[in-house]
């Protein structure tokens, strides 16, 4: 019985199909099943969806296979109902985004002192949570449209590149020297590529050519006049060195003769697909060393996603999250020790990198999209938005100092 199911023609097993006979149904599925899995598989990323969403489509191909008068093949048929169910799931998927800066303001002596309401100012506050909510739409407009997670992520970060209020791009922290030097790094969860650029000095967007190492080279990491010649090849723009310098940087140089200062900007995506995409881009440290690398364009250290458990990036002094391997340190102890993210994020911040007496904070989505802020600095610039609505801006602590948030 088996051989005469094997060996029938595609029409026959149709023609018996459609009279109600279980075994033709069972040849049909048998020879279909594989693709149609991985058909769905492409558009929802994830096994267990997709496997419910085979199923679906074959009890309802076989429910409706008297509609079925091979106008095209049977194969593009059943794809059809595969394709149309999964884009059905993805319609009811939220996609989320979260970002940051931290944030330590200098003493008028130049030593160090605590970001306050009163020091931050009423303009200055309006003006940092309006850029952190035009941010914010910017990422969460594409995400909504079923847009990926890295256009998100380079997106909002080249807007913070833009402004000049971010140390990021324009408004970047100077070295010593007095120059801005640049770090960028970008990763995609689903297969862990990653790309990441040190040293830029006239890169205008240094997120943008980390994208284009991740997508359009075989490296992971391009540095100084090789990352500039990579971004001009991949027709990128480039800018004189004076476009990233501002009267506030060359200020908080002057200031930090002593001291460092910090402020990068992050942001992690997890999109429609289930892909988590998160990016960092920063000028580092004020006062930084001509040549120094922070954790930025570590990846590892600064930046890190992987798909099934967390998208993470850091601010704060890059040396110690160097040292730690912060940001692979958070997907560790969420993957291996079942932390949730708001666990691993505090574990991270308050008994690593403060007992180690530094400062800085970390955002993370994990892979259900619940969300953790967490910084032991005086102020971190975040938001968090998902497509359900749910919006965010902060600045200042909250009374734990953390904002978990689940979707
Ligand atoms: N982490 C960055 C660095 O060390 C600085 C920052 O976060 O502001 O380069």
């Amino acid at each position: 019985m088996k051989t005469r199911y094997n060996n029938r023609n595609l029409n026959e097993l149709i023609s018996d199909c459609k009279k109600g006979d279980n075994r033709a149904q069972m040849e049909l599925y048998k020879r279909y099943y594989k693709t149609m899995f991985n058909i769905s598989f492409r558009v929802l990323n994830k096994i267990d969806e997709a496997e419910d969403v085979m199923q679906e489509s074959f009890l309802t191909a076989f429910q409706k296979l008297d509609t079925y008068r091979g106008e095209v093949t049977f194969g593009a048929w059943l794809k059809k109902i595969v394709i149309n169910k999964s884009l059905d799931i993805l319609k009811t998927r939220k996609s989320l985004i979260s970002l940051d800066a931290s944030y330590e303001i200098a003493d008028d002596d130049g030593g160090e002192g605590y970001a306050t309401p009163e020091k931050l100012g009423e303009k200055g506050i309006n003006a940092y949570q309006s850029a952190m909510d035009s941010a914010l739409q910017i990422g969460i407009n594409i995400l909504e449209s079923g847009g990926s997670g890295a256009d998100a992520v380079e997106q909002v970060i080249w807007y913070l590149e833009d402004n000049p209020l971010f140390n990021a791009g324009r408004g970047a922290a100077l070295t010593s020297e007095g120059i801005a030097e640049l770090d960028a790094s970008i990763m995609r969860g689903s297969d862990l590529n990653a790309g990441a650029v040190t040293g830029l000095t006239d890169v205008k967007h240094p997120i943008s050519a980390a994208r284009r190492v991740m997508d359009s080279s075989v490296h992971v990491m391009f540095s100084g006049s090789g990352a500039t010649k990579f971004a001009k090849e991949q027709g990128l723009e480039i800018v004189p060195q004076d476009y990233f310098i501002t009267e506030k940087s060359k200020r908080s140089l002057e200031k930090a003769i002593h001291n460092d200062r910090f402020g990068t900007v992050g942001c992690v995506a997890l999109d429609k697909h289930g892909d988590l995409f998160a990016g960092t881009s920063t000028g580092g440290i004020t006062n930084k060393k001509h040549g120094r690398v922070g954790d930025v364009p570590v990846i590892g250290a600064g930046t890190y996603a992987k798909n099934g458990v967390a998208g993470v990036s850091c601010t704060g002094q890059g040396e110690y999250y160097i040292r730690i391997s912060a940001a692979k340190e958070i997907i560790s102890l969420i993957q291996y020790k079942n932390y949730t993210v708001e666990q691993a994020a505090r574990d991270v911040i308050y008994d690593q990198i403060d007992a180690m007496g530094a400062k800085g904070g970390i955002i993370c989505l994990d892979k259900d999209g619940n969300a953790a802020m967490e910084f032991n600095t005086s102020a971190m610039f975040r938001a968090y938005a998902n497509s359900t609505g749910e919006r965010i801006v902060k600045i200042f602590p909250d009374k734990t100092g953390s904002i978990p948030i689940s979707p």
